[in-house]
């Protein structure tokens, strides 16, 4: 896969941006914005949603991912979260892996909303969580876990 060009990042970023003032996050009060760049150049947003029920609550990144699989892309070059300081908690990393390739980019966004200025921290999804558990080589899923979905279908 190849690099994403900065104009896509950029548009990655403003789409994660926007996504974190959607955010419902009244316990926390913790906005998270994400946005995900799917290998065929889409871009998918997701917030923070909390719930009165606090373990019923979901995470911006693996909301922008649901929403990237709902739309029917399941390979990602580039996920962009945004908050005070945020970074993907464990179960969004395992989550991200599953969709990643080694070179799928991560941008960590920490962006002060008073004066607008960001720090921005790149990695990569691979780096961000070494040794994931890896469906391809526990013999989990097939090379193209699209064809077996089809076959199931017929
Ligand atoms: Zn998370």
């Amino acid at each position: 896969m190849s690099k994403p060009a900065r104009r896509s990042l950029e548009r990655l970023i403003e789409a994660a941006v926007q996504a974190q003032k959607r955010a419902y996050c009244p316990y926390s009060r913790y906005p998270v914005g994400a946005a995900v760049l799917t290998s065929s150049g889409r871009v998918f947003a997701g917030c923070n949603v909390e719930n009165a029920s606090y373990g019923l609550s979901m995470c911006a990144e693996r909301a922008a991912i649901y929403h990237s699989v709902a739309g029917g892309h399941d390979s990602l070059a580039a996920v962009a979260v945004v908050g005070a300081a945020a970074k993907p908690c464990g179960a969004c990393r395992q989550v991200m892996f599953e969709f990643s390739e080694k070179d799928t980019q991560l941008l960590l966004v920490d962006l002060d909303p008073a004066t607008g200025r960001r720090k921005i921290a790149r990695t990569t999804v691979f780096k961000l969580l070494p040794m994931a558990f890896d469906p391809l080589a526990s013999g989990l899923l097939p090379e193209n876990p699209r064809n077996l979905i089809k076959r199931k279908r017929k």
